[in-house]
């Protein structure tokens, strides 16, 4: 570590920039993490890909083979929101990558900033959302007309694992408590089989105290003391509408970071879309995405890069004087980006 400045540990990155306000978002997040990889001995070999509606226009390939292979030489990813689009057309290219890596674990963590004001402070809370089942599976009939059916698939190993890797980091990071969020009043067989196996993972951690929230009242106990909750472990589904939800505690969609985690590959996310309304106007916030590259440098042992980062966020935010729309700033994305920068 001592000669790092002068030997840069180069780190290969497939970066799918995406679209809506993804490029704008990647391409702030990718100029800070050259700023601190240069401070700290890392620097970056990125391999860049379109996929969704882009790529299929230059391609004929939503997802490019080419970017399937990179992925899995790489290991490594990160990501900008690609578009979906609502009632017909191509399959989630977010959903399709999640599952072809087998990307089960959704990591997100939801944590207040300094200074930023909200309706509720320090907050600190993380949700584990299973990302590669429910009803993502993506298994979906017109039974007849007029009669659509969706399956929700929940699996004994899917449950097992998610849950595993919640009470790992639960155990590894000293928290305290984990709710795991269903509906197994109604889904009996379905949350009610997710349930089994995330009590009897629980059996195993003594040390973590394990509680079930029906996933309506959760909504309510959320809003009325977030602070009740410490680890949230859910289904896919419930994962996807609790992180918008809980973003809302800590400043909404442009700040909570995320990870998709497998046994072989990792891809890094923000929890927003692609937010095509304030698209290519400089007005997206890149905070969630470059929160989710600190979870990224954690990931791949550069530490230091990672610390470097979210100290300049938390100083930019502290100060409170160059922050986006969406947080109630005036600044546009670029000199957000170069307010990160200088505090670095
Ligand atoms: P998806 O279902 O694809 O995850 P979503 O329904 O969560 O998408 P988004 O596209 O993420 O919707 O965004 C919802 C709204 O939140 C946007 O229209 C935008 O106004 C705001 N928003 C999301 N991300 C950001 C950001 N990074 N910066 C500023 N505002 C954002």
């Amino acid at each position: 570590m001592a000669t790092a400045k002068n030997t840069p540990r180069t780190h290969k990155i497939t970066l799918i920039p995406g679209d809506g306000i993804g490029p704008e978002v990647t391409a702030a997040t990718v100029r800070i993490l050259e700023n601190a990889g240069a401070a700290t001995g890392v620097s970056f070999d990125w391999h860049r890909y379109d996929a969704g509606a882009d790529s299929y226009a230059k391609t004929g390939e939503y997802i490019p083979k080419a970017l399937y292979d990179s992925i899995e030489q790489n290991r490594i990813a990160l990501k900008g929101p690609v578009t979906t689009p609502i009632g017909d057309g191509f399959s989630s290219i977010n959903v399709t990558l999640r599952q072809k890596f087998d990307l089960y674990a959704n990591f997100r963590p939801v944590k207040s900033l300094p200074g930023l004001k909200t309706k509720y402070p320090d907050i600190d809370l993380i949700i584990f959302r299973e990302n590669t089942e429910d009803l993502y599976a993506g298994l979906e009939v017109m039974v007849v007309p007029g009669v659509a059916q969706s399956l929700k698939i929940i699996t004994k190993k899917g449950s097992t694992r998610i849950a595993k890797s919640a009470f790992e980091y639960a155990r590894k990071h000293g928290r305290k408590k984990i709710h795991a969020i269903h509906k197994a009043n109604i889904m009996k067989l379905s949350d009610g089989l997710f349930l089994k196996c995330c009590k009897t993972v629980a059996a195993d951690y003594p040390e973590v105290t394990y509680a079930e929230h029906i996933v309506d009242n959760t909504c309510m106990q959320l809003v009325m003391n977030p602070y009740q909750y410490d680890i949230i472990l859910t289904t896919n589904l419930y994962g996807d509408i609790l992180s918008d939800l809980c973003s809302a505690f800590v400043g909404g969609l442009g700040l909570v970071p995320g990870a998709n985690l497998g046994a072989a590959c990792a891809i890094f996310e923000a929890v927003h879309g692609s937010a095509p309304d304030i698209a290519g106007q400089d007005k997206a916030n890149p905070t969630a995405l470059l929160q989710s590259a600190v979870l990224m440098l954690h990931h791949i042992d550069e530490s230091a890069a990672a610390e470097r980062i979210q100290k300049a966020i938390e100083h930019v935010y502290a100060e409170g004087k160059t922050l986006t729309r969406d947080v109630g700033g005036t600044a546009g994305t670029k000199a957000f980006t170069e307010a990160i920068i200088a505090a670095m």
